[in-house]
């Protein structure tokens, strides 16, 4: 009798439990190989990330690839190997090439495209080894083809990267984007798919004018106003810097802000941006301080990862 009443207590107390938050692999496994590569994505899918981001612009004939810029030059060799097709601004634009073109780069980890120096020192060699520019539909198959092969339902995480700027330039990124996720099966909320935009105009058209029907997060800056109630009629989720999930500039300082519990009210998830462990904010120790801050105090519901396994490993302990 008594176990049966602590078995059924149990289940009541793990059915009110918060889900485990969702694993977000930022650029793939960026933090150990070059962003937005096909390695990269293998291997944070072997880490046991649940979602693989995609960060998308166009190129000149309107092929969706998978970077994180819609500059290449802080990304690739583009500048040593066509040197006299950069704007007024000294940079080097995906729209300005051809995707046979940006098939010609080699692409590699991160650095200043002032003093050639790489961001993250740590990190995987700058100009090691070959990697290339991938498009979002070599990258969706390489997904779809890893759960078939496995048996797992790894999902995707795609951005629409600059719309208005993307629509300056007299291309519409987000009416060409959206018939691709739906060829591939990616068009309700039931499907693995969350699609991002940091633009509030372009999130609603999404929803209203493009008739998006899967989920949507409005990725948000520091100092984004949008009111959660407004977001909320559009949206499914925030995603906002983990700055502004706390703050305090030492540990003794710190307080969680009320921006997760607001969102919750308003019946939106939060999904910040971004965890690295080589680039840890000022106020917090370690890593396992930040992921109980983040994860047991503020209750967020999914984190945006450079290195997937630190976050796989501490949600398994
Ligand atoms: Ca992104």
């Amino acid at each position: 009798m008594i176990t049966r009443f602590l078995s059924c207590l149990f289940t009541a107390v793990c059915a009110t439990a918060a889900a485990q938050p969702i694993v977000i692999a930022h650029r793939g496994a960026s933090g150990y190989l070059p962003e937005h590569t096909l390695p990269a994505k293998a291997l944070a899918y072997a880490q046991g990330a649940d979602f693989l981001e995609q960060d998308i612009v166009l190129s000149k004939d309107d092929v969706p690839v998978v970077l994180h810029d819609t500059q290449i030059d802080t990304v690739t060799d583009v500048a040593t190997r066509f040197p006299d097709r950069k704007r007024a601004d000294g940079r080097y634009y995906a729209l300005d090439f051809t995707l046979d073109e940006l098939k010609q780069l080699r692409a590699t980890e991160r650095f200043d495209a002032k003093t050639g120096e790489q961001i993250y020192a740590g990190r995987f060699p700058g100009g090691q080894s070959k990697f290339e520019i991938i498009t979002l539909e070599e990258e969706l198959q390489f997904i779809q083809g890893l759960n078939h092969s496995t048996g797992r339902n790894v999902g995707i995480y795609p951005e629409i990267k600059r719309p208005s700027w993307h629509r300056e330039q007299g291309h519409d990124i987000s009416a060409i984007v959206l018939p691709i996720l739906r060829k591939y099966g990616y068009a309700s909320k039931e499907h693995s798919c969350w699609l991002q935009c940091f633009e509030w105009l372009e999130v609603q058209r999404l929803r209203n004018e493009l008739q998006w029907q899967g989920r949507l997060i409005l990725l948000m800056g520091s100092s984004d106003k949008t009111p959660l109630a407004e977001v909320a009629g559009i949206a499914d989720g925030i995603g906002p810097p983990i700055g502004s999930i706390f703050t305090g500039k030492s540990p003794a300082e710190r307080t969680v802000t009320d921006l997760v519990s607001a969102a919750h009210k308003a019946g939106l998830k939060v999904h910040p941006y971004t965890l690295r462990i080589d680039d840890l904010p000022k106020s917090v120790g370690s890593v396992d301080e930040l992921l109980d801050l983040l994860v047991n105090e503020a209750q967020i519901d999914g984190l945006f990862t450079d290195f997937p396994d630190v976050m796989v490993r501490w949600l398994a302990k």
